[in-house]
């Protein structure tokens, strides 16, 4: 059997190959940038370790643990400090702690009494049952209200899509939260009542989910894949375009041609839509009956383009102690637009995994950009410096200049989930079936997070070997 091809080596991709090349496939993945782990990026100087990309894995499947134990990294993982669970979000221009108990909702300042009567009446709020797919602004504002939308949600989706609520689609963004109004009628009592059904399914709500690192960052996991990989992964290397052929797929890049049994493309949607895509076998149509016989025909994937990836600039700051007047001890805050700051939150790097900064120092990660203030993530790394040391200055009474300042600026971040991205989910399905023997795999299709994105790498091996078994394309 020809190697199976991949396409990118950001975690999805590495995943994918690692365990395809444990069930004794062989794979080639092919990598257009110089080095591995794709958004993933730490690094450790004087002292500091910087992780730029995600900062956490959370264990949200049980797939997640399995797949560091077969990678051989139980030893290196990296539990957060158990005192480090304290969250929070911005009110009033300071830091105000989240309620870590349902009770605490009730005496927490972060709402006024009108926000906290919202939450009481949501259960007897009819669900919506016409099929209109909202934003998850809408969705907020019916079945709470508007200081709750402003002054929680629009931090919460700054702080996981880097996005904006009134764009962000509640089916495919937050799918869970949908399913609790479907299913239970109501977000609260799908809270108390489904625990019992997500247990028993292995699932582990995200706000719940255990998380973890490594020693020396999340890098170490897309490295050591890549290390069991060896020669398979191909640097430097970008795909510009598949042939289907009669009986293989060809895959070229800037370094030639090469036949492969099976395309999994693990790269962002953006480089989808520049691929071209050709079939010279007949095509089949998405019942599964031929349309063309012997042609060669393009598939066009131009309409991945409009799927939005705004830009983020991940900065890190390392500071003396004393230099800052907030403990930031716990996980990190959260800051809503309506606040008028310029970043969109903040990580306490330090408090989390202590070995993060040199003794007597914090490291601090703060993101700029977003939807938010898209033009402010491309700025000089000095003007960045300036803009979240202007705002840490006010909300954590940071004094002193930096010791450690680095940064990185993501042009691409996260891909939004916006209203109607059910149209590119349909387009998706629709290629794999076009095109028998492409899989689609990763964040821009299984859910964004780091998580998701090892699951849709891990799930998307069974769909290549159900494929290679049955000789038909299998639906998602
Ligand atoms: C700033 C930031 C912070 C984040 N924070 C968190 C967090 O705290 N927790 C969390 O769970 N998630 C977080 N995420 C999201 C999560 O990290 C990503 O969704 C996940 O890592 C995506 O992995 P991937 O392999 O699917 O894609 P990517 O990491 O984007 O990798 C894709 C790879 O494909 C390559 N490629 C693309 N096209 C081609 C081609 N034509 N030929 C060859 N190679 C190609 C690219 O060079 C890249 O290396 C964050 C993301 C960002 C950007």
């Amino acid at each position: 059997m020809k190697p199976v091809a991949i396409i990118g080596a950001g975690i999805t991709g590495l995943t994918a190959a690692f365990y395809l090349k444990r069930k004794g496939v062989s794979v080639t993945v092919y990598e257009a940038s110089g080095r591995v782990g794709g958004v993933i990026q730490s690094i450790r100087k004087d002292g500091f370790l910087a992780e730029f990309g995600p900062n956490t894995l959370l264990e949200t499947s049980p797939k997640i643990g399995q797949l560091v134990r077969d990678a051989g990294l139980q030893s290196r993982r990296l539990d957060p400090d158990s005192t480090a669970e304290a969250r929070y979000v911005v009110r009033y221009r300071r830091p105000v702690e989240m309620p870590a108990k349902p009770l605490g909702f009730f005496t927490t300042e972060l709402f006024s009494w009108k926000a906290k009567l919202s939450v009481l009446r949501e259960p007897f709020i009819k669900p919506r049952r016409d099929g209109m797919e909202e934003s998850i602004a809408q969705f907020v504002v019916r079945r709470f209200n508007q200081e709750f939308l402003d002054h929680a949600i629009d931090a919460l989706v700054a702080g996981i899509y880097a996005g904006d609520p009134y764009k962000l689609s509640v089916t495919h963004a937050f799918p869970k939260l949908k399913a609790l109004e479907d299913n239970y009628g109501s977000m609260i009592k799908g809270q108390i009542f489904g625990a019992r059904e997500r247990k028993k399914r292995g699932e582990v709500a995200k706000d719940r989910a255990p998380k973890f690192s490594f020693d020396e960052g999340l890098q170490v996991l897309p490295d050591t894949l890549a290390k069991k990989l060896g020669d398979a992964v191909k640097l430097n290397t970008a795909v510009t375009k598949f042939t289907k052929t009669a009986d293989a797929w060809r895959v070229t890049t800037n370094a030639g041609e090469a036949e492969h049994s099976a395309v999994i493309f693990c790269g962002t949607a953006m480089k989808l839509a520049e691929l071209a895509i050709e079939t010279r076998t007949p095509l089949a149509s998405s019942d599964g009956e031929r349309v063309a016989e012997g042609r060669e025909r393009g598939i066009s994937t131009s309409a991945y383009s409009e799927i939005r990836y705004p830009p983020v600039a991940s900065v890190v700051l390392g500071f003396r102690r004393e230099d800052v007047a907030h403990p930031c001890q716990g996980f990190g805050m959260l800051i809503p637009k309506i606040e008028g700051f310029k970043i969109l939150g903040t990580i306490f790097s330090s408090s989390l995994f202590p070995s993060r900064a040199p003794a007597g120092h914090l490291t601090l990660t703060s993101y700029i950009g977003g939807e938010r203030y898209p033009e402010l993530a491309s700025l000089p790394p000095e003007r960045l410096f300036e803009i979240v040391c202007e705002d840490l200055r006010v909300l954590l009474g940071v004094r002193g200049k930096p010791v450690f300042q680095n940064c990185v600026f993501y042009p691409h971040a996260i891909p939004q989930y916006n209203v109607g991205y059910g149209r590119f989910k349909d387009l998706m399905n629709d290629l794999e079936i076009k095109a028998p023997g492409l899989f689609l795999a990763g964040h821009y299709r299984d859910g964004i997070s780091l998580s998701d994105s090892i699951v849709s790498g891990i799930n998307v091996v069974e769909r290549v070997e159900k494929t290679v078994n049955s000789g038909q394309p299998v639906r998602t």
